[in-house]
């Protein structure tokens, strides 16, 4: 149902998925299942969101076989430098209850993200998970981590809307064959209410969240939009049975303000500390 794109390794990842962040307690359990229910197989988590274990539960529960969903799930800031790595991906695999998981994130570009990746590439080939990748890294990072590394990290999640459209980042992840997953990808519902945005929604008969997705899912980004409300959750996968055409593309294209929901300050201390 959901489309899947190819990761330079040869991995399937559905353009599609739930994020949980900010599920916590029974909403994890109910919120899970249900998407698994409406079709949605691939699980955005991390070690951070404190929902592993839960979300470990509900796939134990489930009959969805193994092999058919695609859990992603990202290394905390504390967890930095090659032997805390290794012992991080133990511990999430645990939580999950796990063998291996499809996607594991280096989650945030702190101090020591070198040494880190080392353990990533070790991870990567025990299986312990089928890709790997990086979070919130921007260009002076990815330069960083791309002068010392073998493998270049198949995936990158940073947050991209038609509101932070970034095309610099964007295209140099395109060239060297990184995949864009979109974190807040429907701006935390923020812009949810923008005229524009309603305009172009009404032309399809379809909602301003699902214009949002149907936007990355046309740029070739993978999608993660996060909702607690069933209704909501079956709507954000609706976005496969429409086209938004190229005109309306390039109006959404020029929407772009810069606009980051999600750490900002963080980055921008990041991004100064990398440029130097
Ligand atoms: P989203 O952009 O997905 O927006 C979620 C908000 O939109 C919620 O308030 C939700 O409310 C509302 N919403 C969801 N669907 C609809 C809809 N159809 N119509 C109207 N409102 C809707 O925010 P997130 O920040 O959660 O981002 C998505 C995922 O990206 C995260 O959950 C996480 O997995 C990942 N992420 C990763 C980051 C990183 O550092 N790598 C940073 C931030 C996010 P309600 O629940 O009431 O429906």
């Amino acid at each position: 149902m959901v489309p899947e794109i190819i990761l330079n390794n040869g991995v399937k990842i559905p353009s599609l998925g739930l994020g949980t962040y900010q599920l916590r307690g029974k909403n994890v359990e109910r919120v899970v299942s249900y998407a698994l229910d409406v079709g949605y197989r691939h699980i955005d988590t991390a070690m951070a969101y404190t929902n592993e274990k839960r979300i470990g539960t509900i796939l134990q529960q489930n009959d969805v076989p193994r092999a058919d969903i695609f859990i992603t799930t990202k290394l905390w800031n504390i967890d930095h430098g090659y032997e805390a790595a290794l012992k991080a991906i133990e511990t999430s695999l645990q939580k999950l209850s796990l063998d291996y998981v499809d996607l594991y994130l280096i989650h945030w570009p702190v101090e020591g993200f070198i040494e880190t990746w080392g353990a990533m590439e070790e991870i990567l080939a025990s299986g312990k998970a089928r890709a790997i990748g990086v979070s919130n890294f921007m260009i002076p990072h990815l330069e960083k981590l791309l002068a010392t590394t073998k493998v270049v990290p198949f995936v990158n999640q940073i947050e991209c809307t038609p509101y932070l459209h970034s095309r610099e980042i964007l295209e140099y992840c395109k060239k060297r064959g990184i995949t864009i997953t979109a974190s807040s990808p429907l701006t935390r519902g923020t812009k949810l209410d923008d005229p524009r945005l309603i305009n172009i929604a009404s032309n399809y008969g379809k909602s301003p969240a699902q214009i949002l997705i149907r936007w990355g899912i046309q740029h070739g980004l993978v999608e993660i939009p996060k909702s607690t409300q069933e209704h909501r959750i079956k709507e954000n996968i609706q976005v496969f049975d429409f086209m938004i055409s190229k005109k309306d593309m390039k109006e959404l294209d020029g929407f772009n303000e810069d606009l980051r929901v999600h750490g900002s300050s963080v980055h921008k201390k990041l991004a100064e500390k990398y440029l130097g």
